[in-house]
């Protein structure tokens, strides 16, 4: 009997029937721009492996100046629809369904071409559009329609039009970027003929039966934006014009929101989907921060949507369909929405891969193969860089054991997790242990590992990771001075503080102090927090009165030396959040300073290299988040009696490690030994 009767029931599109109500969502991974179709098409077909019903690709751009970036992919000559007919023939043996996404920027594209409805520049791109004329429009509606039908000579099952996220259609839409005063702007009648022309027409071209996913912005989050009641009639203008199914887009790029970072509740907006249901006679998809099948199943279960798009989630787990169908939900890894490896990289111009799957994207490259000789393995430290490797040593055939000083799996990632808007990070420990228990590695906790205890192992691999950096701050041995770690333990700490160090852990913490109970874990607070509200009352979805965050429950100020602004090293597409939300908590944040000394009174800094301006800041606590250093001492044992190690994760560069680089690097030597 299984526990996900909603997701796993099959879904009739009239034509063709899907097998789950489960959508693997578009995303850009960079793959198609390496040209090596084979790997792109083994991405693909290892999701349609394991099990999920339908796949959208990465945005396709139905022409030149569409396209996200110069030189952005899209079917444009005889040899794409070849190269194309690669993966959809790998997707179809692996009985497989995909979409081809039809991506038009308009303004967000990274170029002088860009065009849109008209030219009104956008705040996240540096090249203001060139207004279309009435052929100009008529052209883009015909490269739409000519995309569509080289996706069905190139075999895809269907395509999704890109109608939301603030694309060329989105600016055409609303009144914030469409000022025309022609037949494609003024009244909503008119703002909506661009994207009821492209689906009506792609539907003449392609034929009854061929899948039209048209993705429709249901929330803009931008001033201005649509009202639902415009979004009532899209819908139901699209599914006239020949639609298949409605998939939910949710806030503009521009948008001052997060709609799909780790601090955004859970189905934070499921409820934007559902006020669509019942309006339309088609299969409406819902999406954003579904992660586990749990919650996918609640969300369609409370009639939410017709199915449930994850995109994210495909990267973490390929097989998260076919654990749900085998009801071992426990086994899948997690997605824990941090955008490190995926979104990051996308906007970095490297492709994309997974902080908890390094072999996302990389299937044909990082392979996991059988080991030739079965050997024993020691790994030292239980962190994410001795977990992954002990995880694939033990998928080899090794057997494997671990070491760790603690009582627990997880090493930093169980000091992440008490971070409010980390909650996801209780999930990977969790799937680790699992996964641990199910490799059958033996685990030897509560022991600190010696040289004599690892010398009969054939190879032993050194995870032991990081010690926080000593800052040696004159009087940073007065007891009202704490580490990050006293803090994330729940040491007492008072209601005026000063963070020394602006990283990644000093922004953590920062939140950590100023947050009361999380909204992560509380949607109607979060939406109070961001200022989002119900968009038939308003449109787009802002609440009138902006964002109303709860009330500081400590006083901080953050420093750091550097004389940049705090947090700008932070992750490209989630350092703004965390420095608005720190920002609405009122925290002082403050770069270019010298710490002279703590007193009890508080810390004195000064500025420049003069050290001028000597100040006292008053403070209950300092905490020290000033960065890490490898603890190499067993590694320098071992090299001292002439054992031969593999030394990883932090234990080998501290400096900005992450749990990516280090699920990555171990991951990448277990394939190895
Ligand atoms: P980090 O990002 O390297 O930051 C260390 C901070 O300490 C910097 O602000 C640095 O700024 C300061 N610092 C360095 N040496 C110092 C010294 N001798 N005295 C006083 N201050 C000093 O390290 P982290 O914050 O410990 O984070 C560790 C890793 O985890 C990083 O890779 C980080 O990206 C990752 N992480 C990321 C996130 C996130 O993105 N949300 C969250 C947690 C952790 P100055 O040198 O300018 O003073
Ligand atoms: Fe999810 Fe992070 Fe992996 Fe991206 S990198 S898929 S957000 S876990």
């Amino acid at each position: 009997m299984t526990k996900y009767p909603h997701l796993l029931a099959p879904l009739d599109l009239g034509f063709v029937t899907l097998k789950n109500r489960v959508l693997m969502g578009s995303m850009h991974t960079g793959l198609e721009e390496t040209k090596d179709w084979n790997r792109v098409a083994e991405f693909y077909a290892t999701r349609a492996r394991g099990g999920v019903a339908l796949m959208v690709t990465g945005g396709m751009a139905p022409n030149k100046e569409g396209g996200v970036f110069p030189g952005a992919a899209g079917l444009f000559t005889d040899q794409d629809i070849a190269n194309h007919r690669i993966v959809t023939d790998r997707v179809h043996e692996a009985d497989g369904k995909i979409a081809m996404q039809i991506l038009h920027a308009g303004r967000y594209a990274y170029g002088p071409d860009c065009v849109s409805a008209s030219a009104v520049k956008s705040p996240i791109s540096p090249f203001p559009p060139k207004e279309i004329d009435e052929d100009g429009i008529e052209k883009q509606i015909s490269d739409f329609v000519t995309a569509a039908t080289r996706a069905k000579e190139a075999g895809y099952d269907g395509v999704e039009v890109m109608g939301s996220e603030g694309y060329f259609i989105n600016q055409f839409l609303v009144l914030h970027t469409n000022k025309r005063t022609d037949r494609w702007g003024g009244d909503y009648e008119n703002r909506m003929r661009l994207p009821v022309e492209i689906v009506r027409r792609i539907r003449k071209a392609v034929g009854p039966d061929f899948i039209i996913i048209y993705r429709l912005s249901m929330i803009d989050l931008i001033p201005n934006g649509s009202s639902f009641e415009e979004v009532i009639q899209l819908a139901k203008a699209v599914e006239a014009a020949g639609a298949t199914i409605i998939n939910t887009g949710i806030g503009w790029h521009e948008a001052r929101i997060p709609t799909i970072a780790t601090s955004v509740p859970r189905r934070a907006f499921s409820w934007v989907t559902k006020k669509l249901m019942g309006h339309v006679n088609i299969p409406v998809i819902t999406s954003n921060r579904i992660n586990t099948p749990d919650v996918a199943e609640e969300v369609l279960a409370d009639g939410c949507a017709d199915m449930v798009s994850m995109a994210r989630p495909f990267l973490a787990d390929p097989n998260f369909v076919a654990k749900a169908v085998a009801n071992r939900a426990e086994t899948i890894a997690p997605c824990i929405a941090c955008n490190q490896a995926c979104l990051d990289h996308t906007f970095g111009g490297k492709l994309s891969s997974c902080l908890v799957n390094p072999r996302a994207c990389f299937e044909t490259e990082l392979v996991v193969a059988p080991a030739s000789e079965a050997k024993t393995i020691a790994v030292v430290g239980a962190g994410p860089a001795g977990l992954s490797t002990a995880l694939t040593a033990a998928e080899r055939g090794h057997k494997v054991t671990i070491f760790d000083r603690s009582d627990r799996l997880g090493g930093q990632l169980n000091l992440a997790k008490q971070v409010p808007g980390k909650e996801e990070f209780h999930g990977l420990v969790d799937w680790f242990e699992t996964a641990v228990a199910d490799a059958e590695i033996e685990l030897r906790l509560n022991e600190t590992a010696t040289v004599d205890a690892l010398q009969s192992f054939d190879e032993v691999v050194i995870a032991t990771g990081v010690v926080p950096r000593d800052p040696e701050i004159e009087g940073q041995d007065l007891p009202q001075v704490l580490s990050y770690i006293d803090v994330l333990r729940g040491a007492d700490v008072g209601k005026k503080v000063v963070v020394i160090g602006a990283g990644g852990i000093g922004f953590d913490v920062s939140e950590f102090l100023v947050t009361g109970d999380s909204p992560t874990v509380n949607l109607p607070e979060w939406l109070r927090e961001w200022g989002v509200t119900d968009p038939s009352d308003q449109r787009g979805g802002l609440a009138p009165e902006g964002p109303q965050p709860d009330a500081p429950i400590r006083d901080v100020t953050l420093l750091q030396r550097k004389a940049e602004k705090p947090g700008r090293r932070l992750g490209k597409t989630t350092g703004w959040i965390h420095r608005a939300t720190l920002q609405m908590k009122g925290v002082t944040m403050k770069g270019g300073v010298n710490y002279e000394r703590i007193t009890p009174e508080g810390i004195w800094v000064s500025t420049g290299e003069a050290r001028e301006n000597p100040t006292l800041i008053p403070c209950d606590n300092v905490v020290l988040c000033a960065g890490q250093v490898s603890e190499r001492s067993l590694a320098d044992a071992l090299e001292a009696e002439g054992i031969p190690c593999h030394v990883i994760g932090g234990a080998d560069v501290a400096a900005e490690l992450d749990a990516k680089r280090a699920i990555d690097q171990g991951t990448r030597l277990a394939a190895t030994l």
